[in-house]
C-alpha cells in the first residue's frame, strides 16, 4: 500500500467520532431528564456499563486520558465509594431491565483502587445489576503495576478481556515519553493474566512519538504479534499541549511530521497483517477469530467512546467522574456526561444525587448523520441511496474533493473509502458532520 497524503486535508484537525454530535456539543442536563431518559430503558434492555476509575501513580508525558496523579489511600477510598454509591442510585432509577452484557473498566488506572475494592466494587455491579450470558467483561490496565493480587480480584469479579498499554517497547522512545516500561514486564503480565484464565489479551501500541522511527514502530508490533495479542490497537499519539499541558515535556521537534506519521502507521499495519492480524477500523487489528474480526466482517461493529467495540448493547451507562453513557430507547438516543471534578462527583452521590452534568438529546437529524458517521468509520463504505437528498448535496463538494485526493471512490449510488484512504476515514465522516466549524473546539491531527 502506498503512502498518501491527501494534499488540502492532511494537517486539519478532526475529532475521533467516538460519538456524533461530539462531546463539544453537549449542553448542561440535569438530572431529572437523566432520570426520565433511564426510566425509558426497557425490561429486556441490554445495559452495558463503563466505569472511569481517574487515577494513575505517575504521569506519561503522552497522556490524553482524565486522570488524576495520586497515591492518596483515602482519597482512592473515597472516589470508591462514590462508585458503589452511583451503582445503588442506578439501580433506584432503573426499571427492569435485561442486565449487563458489557462491563469496561477504564481510567486512569482503574487497579489503581486496589485488589480488595476491585473485587467487593464488581461483586457489587454483578449483584445489583446483573449479568448476562457471554458478557464480556473488559479492563484496561497498565503491565507496570498490575499484581497477582488485581489480576486475581478481576479474574474473580468476571473480567475476561484486559487491554494493557505497551506504546512503544525501545527504551529511547519511553524516556522520551515519561513512561520506562521493560518488555519483559508486559510478557510477564500476559502469562499472568493467561495463567489467571483471563485469556483474551488487547495491546496498545502508538505512534507519531517523539523521535519514534519506523524501525522502532515494527519492532513493536512485532512484539505484540509475538505476545499473541488477541487484539492490537494503533493509536497515533494526539499532540493537545493547548488541552493537556503535560504534553509540554513532550519536544515539538521531536514530533514526527505527516508522512512519517502515515509511513509508521502503514509499517505497523504491514507487520500486523503479515502476522495475520485483520485491520479493524481506522486503527485496530484483530485476529480472525477474535469477535471484533468477527463482527467487522458480519457488519456489526460499532464506536462508542472507547473507540471501536463489539458492544451493541443499546443502554451504556457511564459510572465515575466524567464517564459518557449513551442512551438509546425507542422515545430518544442521548448522551450523558458526570460531573468531571472527582471530589463533586463524589459530593454529588454521596448526597443521593446522580452526578450527570452535561449531554445532548438528539434530534432525528443528529441520529441520521451519528449512523451516517458511525458506518462509514466502521464499515468503509456508504450506500449512499439510503441518504436523504438534502445530506447528499451537502457532503458531495467535500466527498468529490477526497475522491480527487484518493481517499473515496465514488459512484452514483455508492461510496467505498480505498485501501490508501482508510487512515483519513475522518475526513469522510467530516463531510456529515453538521457542527463541525461551529465552535466544535481543536482536535488533534487527522493522520
Ligand atoms: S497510565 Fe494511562 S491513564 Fe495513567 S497517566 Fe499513563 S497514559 Fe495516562
Amino acid at each position: 500500500m502506498s503512502v498518501t497524503v491527501p494534499t488540502s486535508y492532511a494537517l486539519a484537525n478532526l475529532p475521533r467520532y467516538t460519538s456524533y454530535p461530539t462531546a463539544p456539543q453537549f449542553a448542561a442536563l440535569d438530572e431529572d431528564s437523566y432520570r426520565d431518559w433511564l426510566g425509558g430503558i426497557g425490561a429486556e434492555t441490554a445495559l452495558s456499563l463503563y466505569l472511569h476509575i481517574p487515577f494513575c501513580h505517575a504521569l506519561c508525558w503522552y497522556c490524553g486520558c482524565h486522570s488524576t496523579i495520586t497515591r492518596n489511600e483515602d482519597r482512592i477510598a473515597r472516589y470508591a465509594g462514590g462508585l458503589h454509591a452511583e451503582a445503588a442510585l442506578l439501580e433506584q432509577a432503573l426499571p427492569a431491565h435485561g442486565g449487563i452484557a458489557a462491563l469496561h473498566l477504564g481510567g486512569g488506572t482503574p487497579t489503581a483502587i486496589g485488589a480488595a475494592a476491585l473485587r467487593a466494587l464488581l461483586a457489587a455491579l454483578r449483584a445489583r445489576f446483573g449479568v448476562r450470558p457471554g458478557a464480556e467483561f473488559a479492563a484496561e490496565c497498565d503491565p507496570r503495576t498490575l499484581t497477582e493480587e488485581t489480576i486475581g480480584a478481576l479474574a474473580a469479579g468476571g473480567v475476561n478481556r484486559v487491554s494493557l498499554g505497551v506504546q512503544d517497547i525501545s527504551p529511547a522512545v519511553q524516556r522520551r515519553i515519561g513512561r520506562v516500561q521493560p518488555d519483559d514486564t508486559v510478557a510477564t503480565a500476559v502469562e499472568r493474566l493467561r495463567g489467571a484464565g483471563i485469556l483474551r489479551v488487547n495491546l496498545d501500541l502508538m505512534y507519531g512519538l517523539p523521535g519514534q522511527t519506523e524501525a522502532e514502530v515494527a519492532a513493536t508490533a512485532r512484539f505484540a504479534a509475538a505476545l499473541g495479542a488477541d487484539r492490537v490497537a494503533v493509536f497515533g499519539y494526539a499532540h493537545v499541549p493547548w488541552m493537556k499541558p503535560h504534553q509540554n515535556a513532550i519536544r515539538d521537534e521531536e514530533l514526527p511530521g505527516a508522512l512519517e506519521r502515515l509511513r509508521q502507521a502503514e509499517t505497523a499495519e504491514r507487520v500486523l497483517r503479515e502476522a495475520g492480524y485483520e485491520a479493524i477500523g481506522l486503527d485496530h487489528f484483530a485476529r480472525p477469530d477474535d469477535s471484533m474480526a468477527v463482527a467487522q466482517r458480519a457488519g456489526r461493529l460499532r464506536r462508542n467512546f472507547q473507540g471501536y467495540t463489539t458492544d451493541t448493547a443499546p443502554a451504556l451507562l457511564g459510572l465515575g467522574a466524567s464517564a459518557i453513557g449513551s442512551i438509546g430507547t425507542p422515545a430518544l438516543a442521548g448522551y450523558a456526561q458526570n460531573e468531571p471534578d472527582e471530589r463533586r462527583y463524589v459530593a454529588a452521590v454521596g448526597t443521593g444525587h446522580l452526578p450527570v452534568k452535561r449531554g445532548r438529546r438528539l434530534s432525528e437529524e443528529d441520529r441520521l448523520r451519528r449512523h451516517v458517521i458511525e458506518r462509514v468509520m466502521c464499515d468503509f463504505v456508504l450506500d449512499l441511496a439510503e441518504l436523504p437528498e438534502a445530506l447528499l448535496a451537502e457532503a458531495r463538494p467535500g466527498l468529490e474533493r477526497l475522491e480527487a485526493d484518493g481517499i473515496v471512490a465514488l459512484a452514483p449510488d455508492m461510496l467505498w473509502v480505498t485501501a490508501a484512504g482508510r487512515r483519513h476515514v475522518r475526513h469522510v465522516a467530516a463531510c456529515f458532520d453538521a457542527y463541525l466549524g461551529a465552535g466544535a473546539g481543536r482536535h488533534s491531527a487527522a493522520v
